[in-house]
């Protein structure tokens, strides 16, 4: 599936969906657990948080692949083809990747949801580390801690001002 292209001096194709990917599963991971835990914290509400978690799904999945579309193209090395591609694969991650989330939502009670959704994150957030790391040839330990860590500081901030929101306004 992923052939390069590489060959007259071209880029792969494989770039482009490599950046597409795992642009979009880091981001739908993050943004999705992020979000989840912050509304989660200031509603208690499954509704809230299903609205959350479609919303971003889609309108965020956008977002990130116009932001990965115009970063692509300043890297001025990309045909509008390998862009195009890297756009797409942004998009199409991010959202299912989003989408997943809303499984344990739909079936739980909200702190189990929680939980679970912060156990799927860091799970599916350590084999993409992982992974990345093993392509480029590092030692992965410490490319998947750091990320954990940076998972982490996201889930601690999102529940404080999910705490703070709660506490100013009900
Ligand atoms: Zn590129």
């Amino acid at each position: 599936m992923m052939v390069s292209s590489r060959g007259g001096g071209g880029v792969p194709v494989e770039h482009s969906v490599r950046v597409g990917i795992s642009f979009g599963l880091t981001s739908g991971v993050i943004t999705t657990l992020g979000l989840l835990v912050g509304l989660s914290a200031g509603t208690s509400s499954q509704l809230a948080v299903m609205g959350g978690v479609f919303t971003i799904a889609v309108a965020d999945s956008l977002s990130d692949a116009l932001g990965i579309h115009v970063s692509e193209e300043a890297e001025g090395v990309h045909s509008k083809r390998e862009v195009w591609t890297a756009t797409i694969a942004t998009f199409a991650s991010k959202l299912l990747m989003a989408l997943t989330f809303a499984i344990p939502v739909v079936l739980l009670d909200l702190d189990a949801a929680v939980v679970v959704s912060i156990l799927w994150g860091a799970f599916a957030l350590s084999v993409l580390s992982w992974n990345l790391a093993r392509s480029q040839g590092v030692r992965a330990g410490p490319v998947v801690s750091e990320h954990l860590v940076v998972a982490t500081i996201v889930i601690v901030a999102a529940h404080l001002i999910g705490r703070w929101i709660s506490s100013v306004f009900s």
